[in-house]
């Protein structure tokens, strides 16, 4: 309550710390949940400088939220939660390629608009109907068309954001650029602000020049990392692009209050092959084919997934054959329809006919018909939470990610050890790359599987770990996997 009265006339948003409210943001997406002292849903640059000096002077810990659709406990936390998709939401302005955002522009609304123009922000995190675009920043966010235009990073050229001690910077490939804020002073407090560039920008220098076979040595082989900060590519000709370092820092570093993010234009034609296999093991050999030759995206679905499909849509389940164990959804994309079509009669060709990989396929070609399945399969992922009985899908070893080549070796030894442990799991994913969601089927009731959990995942992680890869290719480290960042690197 003390929160409330302190940061009255301070902040224009909304401060909440009434109960009912904490509970709301004391979950996310994950199997976590922490009551926070406080719910802040700042309006403006200003209320968040305001709000970091107060939570600085006072120690408490702040933790920035967009929709809080994150995995892994990312956006919890027990001091105040900075709810950043309520009020700073505005597209504020487009030059035809380029876009500047607030951070709580949500992912799905940003390609609407987009599209009117005929440009699209290619990385697709599966929640894009929700996931605000502060989020996809901070975690690095990408998706099913990692393989077409790869992950959030590539496409941030400046970041507008607050430190802990409320100094504003402005960063960006070219140049990065310190504010101070004249800001309505917290009561009783003195606010000096230092200078915080040269001091940053120096001793980064010092970590990554003087750490570099160090930080070499210990960036995993896989193509997707999203563990610790990413401190490869943030030098170039002497300078540092800080940028880059704070995408994908989980809002660690500071809080995103400002975005400007780079635009693709939108593909002319797209259609899919969708390739049914009775073993994964030649799903993940069809899928180095598939990638070689071209597609914009490959996805495996496994088939307790399918089987939800089939529930859920009679028309296109129809497509879905029962006794299928695993599906590849393929896309191809070209400047016309019959080049896609084209391209997805050779990819079946290859991966049915002359490898004999999958033993039937069909295509989608009509725009229509390739959205709904693509929403499908990603509406039916959130449904293994909902399955009958008391056992659930347990987010928590969740998306590792190793070289795409290696996926043939890992995934059988992924499968000794959930067998080990008598569990089953779900497991899907963004296989042309290498990525890989593990989801155990498990009653978080029943002590006997509450207690599997740090065995289950920590012998997990050690294959993947052991293979070159990464324990998080997707969705950062969080509560879930800080404990085991020390063995990733
Ligand atoms: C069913 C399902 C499917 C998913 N599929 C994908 C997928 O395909 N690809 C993928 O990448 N992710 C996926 N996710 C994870 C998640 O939805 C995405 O990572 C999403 O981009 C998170 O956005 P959010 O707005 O919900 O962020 P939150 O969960 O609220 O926050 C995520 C992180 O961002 C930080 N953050 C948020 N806003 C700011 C800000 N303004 N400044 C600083 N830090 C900030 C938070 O502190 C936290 O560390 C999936 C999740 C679910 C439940």
């Amino acid at each position: 309550m003390r929160i409330q009265e302190d940061l009255r006339g301070i902040i224009q948003g909304d401060v909440r710390c009434d109960d009912v409210f904490l509970q709301l943001y004391a979950s996310d997406a994950s199997i976590y949940e922490i009551k926070p002292l406080g719910v802040v849903r700042p309006r403006n640059l200003d209320d968040v400088i305001a709000l970091v000096r107060y939570a600085n002077n006072r120690n408490i810990s702040l933790h920035p939220r967009g929709s809080g659709s994150g995995l892994a406990g990312e956006s919890l936390g027990s001091g105040i939660i900075v709810d950043m998709a309520h009020s700073m939401r505005r597209i504020l302005q487009f030059d035809g390629e380029s876009i500047r955002i607030q951070p709580g522009v949500v992912h799905q609304q940003l390609n609407k608009f987009l599209a009117r123009h005929d440009r699209v922000f290619g990385p697709d995190p599966a929640t894009s109907a929700v996931s605000t675009m502060g989020g996809a920043i901070a975690l690095d966010g990408s998706g099913s068309h990692w393989l077409k235009y790869g992950s959030t990073r590539a496409y941030v050229e400046a970041l507008q954001v607050v430190l802990a001690d409320g100094t504003v910077l402005d960063v960006g490939p070219n140049k990065n650029i310190e504010t101070l804020c004249a800001v309505p002073q917290v009561r009783g407090v003195l606010h000096k602000p230092q200078s915080r560039l040269d001091d940053i920008e120096s001793r980064m220098k010092q970590l990554v020049i003087g750490h570099r076979d160090i930080i070499k040595e210990h960036t995993p082989s896989s193509l997707t990392h999203r563990c610790g900060y990413h401190l490869n590519g943030i030098l170039k000709n002497e300078h540092f692009n800080l940028a880059k370092l704070f995408t994908g820092s989980e809002g660690s570093l500071g809080i995103i209050t400002e975005a400007t993010i780079r635009t693709s234009p939108l593909p002319g034609f797209r259609g899919l092959a969708l390739l049914f296999f009775d073993r994964i093991e030649k799903a993940i050999e069809a899928s180095r084919l598939a990638v070689n030759m071209g597609v914009s995206a490959c996805d495996m679905i496994d088939r307790r997934l399918l089987a939800l499909a089939r529930a859920t849509s009679s028309n296109l389940g129809k497509a879905i054959p029962s006794d299928a164990e695993v599906m590849l959804l393929v896309e191809m994309d070209a400047e016309n329809s019959q080049d896609v079509r084209h391209r997805l009669r050779m990819i079946i060709d290859r991966i049915q006919h002359r490898e004999n990989l999958a033993y039937t396929a069909r295509t989608a070609v009509d725009e229509r018909e390739v959205g709904q399945i693509w929403l499908l399969m990603k509406n039916v992922i959130p449904m293994l939470y909902r399955l009958e009985g008391s056992r659930r899908a347990i987010p928590f070893v969740e998306d590792i990610s190793v070289h795409p080549e290696q996926l043939t070796t890992v995934v059988p030894e992924l499968q000794t050890v959930l067998k080990q442990h008598q569990v089953t799991a779900s497991l899907f994913g963004h296989v042309g790359h290498g990525q890989l969601h593990i989801r155990p089927l498990m009653d978080l009731s029943d002590s006997n599987d509450a207690r599997k959990l740090h065995g289950l995942a920590s012998d997990l992680y050690e294959k993947v770990v052991d293979a070159g890869g990464t324990i998080s290719g997707e969705h950062g480290a969080g509560l879930s996997r800080t404990w085991f960042m020390r063995k990733q690197f």
